[in-house]
């Protein structure tokens, strides 16, 4: 029994008796039909619990927001390696370079069971507090917030360094601070505004199909009706990942296949051979 919006459920119930003291669970659409010794009987409703929250929706409980600049320092592992950017729950650390994370949803719901009555035993989601709450973001390496290094004392981008800043000074930059500071003649800044314009556009592209009612998670988990805890824990979970499947499809839309090639000063710290270095750089965005 899993989602069963139009179809009775056959509950079982005391041979012979035509009523129970107890509650039904009832989901939108459900109706129980009880099996009594003489044959099928379409029992009358006396006491319900409502699987589903009429007045509560999955739609209404998101909140979508493009990030700013430090919002998700906390989740380093994305932020050191990696691509251009990223889209993540606001709260979690669990990031994918521009992808969506199935921890954008925070996992949760109460699951229950009536007690008594024919649906004694019935197990379905009784207060789901799952949310979303995305943001996006673009790599922190490319951000005037960056990670700084020492731009060594070798031409040309220490003199150009030098000129802007002291000229005695060794300064600590970032990939931004040395193309628009030291060199601001490199493809960088197209690059940057590049890089936040895609990033905005995964927000744009997820945000409809997540609000729509085919994918109202807290409505869909309001049918759910099963006969145990771990089918109803299995039954939610298996559609909270296929409408977080469809969602992150439609984030990666604007995954086109088209990629660009931009030219700034990068500071390169693992790849060999040119380890802890600047240098000018062929940076490939692969969208
Ligand atoms: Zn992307």
């Amino acid at each position: 029994m899993a989602s069963v919006p139009d179809i009775p459920q056959s509950v079982p119930g005391p041979s012979g008796a035509l009523s129970w003291g107890g509650k039904m669970a009832r989901t939108s659409g459900m109706q129980a039909t009880v099996v009594v010794s003489e044959g099928p009987t379409t029992h009358t409703v006396f006491g319900e619990i409502f699987v589903g929250d009429p007045t509560r929706s999955w739609s209404t409980n998101q909140s979508f927001s493009a990030g700013g600049p430090g919002v998700l320092d906390n989740c380093a592992g994305g932020s050191v390696g990696g691509g251009v950017g990223l889209v993540a729950d606001k709260d979690g650390c669990s990031i994918d370079n521009t992808r969506l994370v199935d921890d954008a949803y925070n996992q949760g719901w109460t699951a229950a069971a009536a007690a008594t009555g024919p649906n004694a035993g019935l197990w379905y989601v009784s207060n789901p507090t799952t949310k979303m709450n995305i943001r996006s973001q673009v790599n922190k390496k490319y951000r005037p917030d960056g990670w700084k290094n020492t731009v060594p004392a070798v031409p040309p981008i220490s003199g150009a360094c030098a000129a802007a800043y002291s000229p005695n000074a060794v300064p600590q930059m970032n990939n931004y601070g040395i193309n628009t500071i030291c060199d601001a003649t490199t493809q960088f800044g197209a690059f940057y505004s590049y890089a936040w314009s895609h990033e905005a556009q995964h927000i744009s592209l997820l945000q409809p199909v997540a609000t729509n009612s085919a994918h109202d998670l807290y409505k869909e988990w309001g049918k759910l009706v099963e006969t145990t805890e771990g089918a109803l824990d299995a039954a939610a979970e298996t559609r909270k990942d296929d409408i977080l499947a469809d969602v992150r499809a439609a984030a990666l839309g604007n995954h086109n296949g088209n990629s660009q090639n931009w030219l700034f000063w990068y500071y390169t710290p693992f790849a060999l051979p040119t380890v802890n270095q600047w240098t000018l750089s062929t940076v490939t965005t692969p969208h």
